[in-house]
């Protein structure tokens, strides 16, 4: 049996109609038992909002007593958290969900469940409704917080989609939340985003910017560093806008102060916007020791033609200024970035621009990506008239200048004793540890009686282009 349902409406979004949802969080108390002697998985695709999100999604699946299994054959329940920034990463989904079919077929009793930004999707929505009918329950990204009842209408039998239409969205306190590690915690400040790049399709898929109110903000940080957590992370799509739907001025300099004030060992921010940066956060980054010395600032292209037709919002000029006078006030600040090759009618003089940019920022990593167009944004409708080898031939340049100074910073690392945050054993190789310097370099480092979440200072002794070796001198805990 169907349940009725909407499509998500990409022009209501935009133009923001409605108020934003805020409430506590409460789970029916019928709802406790819908997992008992069941089992569930998750899959998560895409940025830390979608980490953090399913973080969520695993207490809310533990408050209902279902335990966790470690595959899909395994599990009674399957989630897919997916991401809508790129196609390919959605065609990736599709053809996930597409072999589920003859599980499916074999065990109708089992429940696959799809969420995140590809659930907020106009064209991705309706085609799943149609072609994927293994998927059970959908729901969007304003709707996580009514995953369990919306769960409980699967597992009854009704094929559920909610998808809310309005874009508005809304800020819930006080969901359960399971979270992977202990001594790093994502935290999100706010939520969706009001800048409308023209390639982007995420304030189409999470909504208006939201922020949580400061209050329940510093009491989760509290809160983790109690159970031993040494970092957080403050989570926004533009943090530099936080508290600006809340009226207040100033809003994300005001909440890191408050942030480095509970005395977490380490704090991180991501993402950062250049047209909201303030001047006073860079004060902030100064001031607090605890206030980590890396920043991630997208700048997406050196041209300011290009940057208006991706309606960035700044010039390459205001870029400029911010980086040298976080340069000059923050010893030692690293500086990654994200950059875009090829957006449409970017000229070989443009592009050429984007590599004097890396030549000047010499920028310690960078995201970088070829455009593709993402249907139901401005950009889509742009002639896409760079070809795909000329994007391809582009990119090469750009990694390769990327890689080179990226090198040449790590190397200015080497014989330096840098303070690590173990996160454990190195995915790639075991038999090493793995970290995160305060500037946010990985270290590969060997050491004796060290565990995840010790902080130890590591002298380099090697570096590559993404990663450095050392080994531990002290461990301060
Ligand atoms: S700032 Fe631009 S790129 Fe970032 S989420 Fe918002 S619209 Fe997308």
């Amino acid at each position: 049996m169907n349940r009725p349902y909407q499509l998500p409406d990409h022009s209501a979004e935009r133009n923001r109609l409605g108020s934003v949802l805020r409430k506590d969080y409460a789970m029916n108390e019928d709802l406790r038992y819908l997992g008992l002697g069941k089992k569930y998985y998750i899959r998560t695709y895409g940025c830390q909002a979608n980490v953090r999100d399913s973080e969520t999604l695993s207490g809310m699946f533990e408050r209902m007593g279902f335990l966790e299994a470690n595959t899909i054959e395994e599990a009674d329940v399957a989630l897919f958290n997916t991401c809508a920034v790129r196609r390919a990463a959605e065609e990736h989904v599709l053809g996930e969900i597409g072999s589920l079919k003859p599980l499916k077929q074999k065990h109708p009793e089992k429940i696959f469940a799809l969420c995140g930004c590809m659930a907020q999707e106009e064209e991705m929505v309706s085609r799943i409704a149609k072609q994927y009918r293994q998927i059970d329950l959908l729901f969007g990204t304003h709707n996580l917080w009514r995953f369990p009842e919306l769960l409980e209408e699967a597992m009854n039998g009704r094929r559920t989609i909610e998808v809310e239409s309005q874009g508005t969205g809304s800020v819930v306190e006080g969901m359960p939340v399971k979270r992977s590690r202990s001594h790093k915690a994502f935290i999100n400040i706010m939520y969706g985003c009001d800048k409308f790049c023209t390639y982007c399709i995420v304030p189409y898929t999470r909504g208006k910017e939201r922020s949580r109110e400061a209050e329940y903000i510093i009491r989760e940080i509290n809160e983790v560093k109690a159970l031993g957590a040494k970092e957080v992370t403050l989570l926004g799509q533009n943090v530099n806008a936080y508290g600006k739907d809340l009226g207040e001025k100033d809003g994300f300099t005001k909440l890191l102060r408050a942030a480095a004030e509970t005395g977490i060992e380490r704090i991180r921010f991501y993402t950062s916007h250049p047209r909201d940066y303030s001047e006073t956060t860079i004060d902030a980054m100064r001031e607090y020791q605890n206030i980590m010395p890396s920043l991630h600032l997208p700048v997406q292209s050196g041209s300011d033609e290009i940057l208006k037709k991706m309606n960035r919002g700044y010039t390459i000029g205001r870029f400029y200024e911010l980086y040298e006078r976080m340069k000059e006030k923050i010893p030692g600040i690293t500086f990654t970035t994200d950059l875009i090759v090829g957006f449409p009618t970017e000229t070989n003089e443009q592009f050429e621009e984007t590599l004097k940019l890396a030549d000047t920022c010499r920028f310690d990593s960078a995201f970088t990506f070829v455009y593709s167009p993402r249907e139901g944004t401005p950009a889509a409708n742009m002639e896409d008239d760079i070809s795909p080898k000329e994007k391809k031939e582009r990119l090469a340049v750009l990694n390769e200048r990327i890689g080179k100074y990226a090198r040449m910073n790590n190397e200015a690392a080497l014989g330096k004793t840098l303070k690590v945050l173990c996160d454990g054993p190195s995915r790639k190789n075991p038999s090493v540890l793995a970290g995160y310097s305060e500037e946010n370099r990985l270290v590969n480092f060997t050491g004796e009686g060290i565990r995840e979440g010790d902080i130890v200072d590591v002298k380099i002794t090697d570096a590559k282009s993404f990663s450095l070796d050392g080994e531990a001198v002290t461990s301060s805990k």
